[in-house]
């Protein structure tokens, strides 16, 4: 197996803990950039020590992720077995949670190998591939879910990484999901559909974003979703006594995705005080402000890069200046919750820079709750793995 150095830095990363490894990490960059995708090579520290063997899979992440710190563990079929069969066993708690039928049940680095995640939605897999290099796997990983789960359905296999393949979402093994498929999430319902976009109608990640929501909401409570996709956190706050949710998202689907959602949930959507409006974010703010129309609740859940004719929208340096818009469409005795998924926008800067901008703001607003990623979404040390971060801001005056 070829061996290669790592640098200092990189060096006390993966001695603490670290398992993702990019080019620069390398003393010699350049065999970095030739090494092949899929193969397992040995990073040693400075003075030949051993460090860990890298399974090579780039992704916009990096070059790929070590797989092991033993130098006997080895990369072979039963290396994926036996890390699914981990992942399975920690997700126990889910399987027999009747009220909760889809979950993460593998999260790439966090459950031992890099590059993958696996969903279950009720009997469905969802598997996302995220480099070329695990990707020339997935017979291994097929093969042990078939061994692991015989209960499975159908399995679908989504390609994240550049390629040239023709087909990014395909069913591979078993049956086709029902369209669509109602999953259920501490007894709401969500339908997904899988097998036409990686985005499946529901981010599983948030979780107890949504269940917190739902607690929070009452009969008084008027809710603003800002890039609200299916709706899924408007029809929390509804099932939680919310009688007016406006679900704001610019794709033309989301009104007849949302609707769906509610309509699931017993709610007759056209009839109800529940709206969405099929426009940019960035205009229905300006309208809001323009005419004084303020919310007790505002949720946003921004992509990390969004553009749009008027606006070219990036996480880490827009983020504050639509944060300080929301605060002020929330009303006093409101609550204002601002998620990113940007694993380069880390939770102290986040955390600091809206709290620096509440201190500007008239009002007085406090930060009440924080949410990462929940217990299915297992993290390595690895800062770009914990990617999840939701802060939820209470308005006082
Ligand atoms: N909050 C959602 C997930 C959001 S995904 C949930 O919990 O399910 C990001 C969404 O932002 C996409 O649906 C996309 O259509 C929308 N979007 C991106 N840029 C936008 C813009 N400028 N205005 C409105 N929606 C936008």
């Amino acid at each position: 197996m070829a061996e290669y150095k790592l640098k200092r830095l990189a060096t006390n990363r993966i001695n603490a803990g670290g398992k993702l490894v990019k080019a620069l990490d390398f003393q010699n960059e350049d065999k970095a950039k030739h090494l092949i995708e899929g193969t397992v090579v040995i990073l040693n520290d400075d003075n030949q020590n051993f460090l860990g063997k890298m399974l090579v899979g780039r992704q916009n992440k990096g070059l790929g992720w070590i797989i092991t710190n033993h130098q006997d563990e080895y990369w072979n079929e039963e290396f994926v077995y036996y890390a699914l069969e981990d992942a399975i066993e920690k997700r126990q708690a889910f399987f027999e949670d009747e009220s909760t039928t889809a979950f993460r049940l593998f999260n790439g680095e966090g459950d031992g190998i890099g590059g993958v995640t696996i969903d279950w939605y009720d009997h469905f897999l969802q598997i996302n591939w995220y480099s070329q290099g695990i990707y020339e796997y997935h017979d291994w990983f097929l093969d042990a879910i078939a061994d692991l789960l015989s209960s499975v359905k159908g399995v679908y296999e989504t390609i994240r990484f550049q390629t040239d393949e023709a087909e990014l979402i395909s069913l591979t093994s078993g049956e086709e999901a029902p369209k669509p498929l109602i999953i259920r999430e501490n007894d709401i319902n969500y339908a997904v559909y899988l097998g036409e976009s990686w985005m499946t109608g529901i981010f599983l990640d948030q979780r107890e974003v949504r269940k917190f929501i739902r607690t929070q909401s009452n009969e008084s409570m008027s809710v603003l979703n800002v890039f609200s996709y299916t709706g899924a956190f408007s029809v929390a706050a509804a099932m939680g006594g919310s009688p007016r949710t406006v679900s704001v998202d610019v794709a033309n689907r989301s009104l007849e995705l949302t609707s769906e959602q509610f309509e699931l949930n017993g709610f007759d959507f056209e009839q109800s005080a529940h709206e969405v409006r099929v426009m940019d974010v960035f205009n229905y703010i300006d309208y809001a402000l323009k005419n004084h129309i303020t919310y007790d609740l505002v949720i946003s859940d921004p992509p990390s890069f969004a553009r749009t004719k008027k606006v070219v929208f990036r996480v880490e340096k827009d983020y504050p200046k639509l944060a300080e818009q929301l605060f002020k469409l929330t009303n006093p005795n409101g609550l204002t919750i601002l998620s990113t998924n940007n694993s380069k926008y880390r939770l102290e800067d986040f955390q600091q820079d809206m709290i620096n901008l509440t201190q500007k703001l008239d009002g007085t607003y406090y930060l009440i709750q924080k949410f990462e990623l929940a217990e299915d979404y297992p993290t390595s040390q690895d800062e770009e793995s914990n990617y999840l971060k939701v802060l939820v801001f209470y308005r006082e005056n």
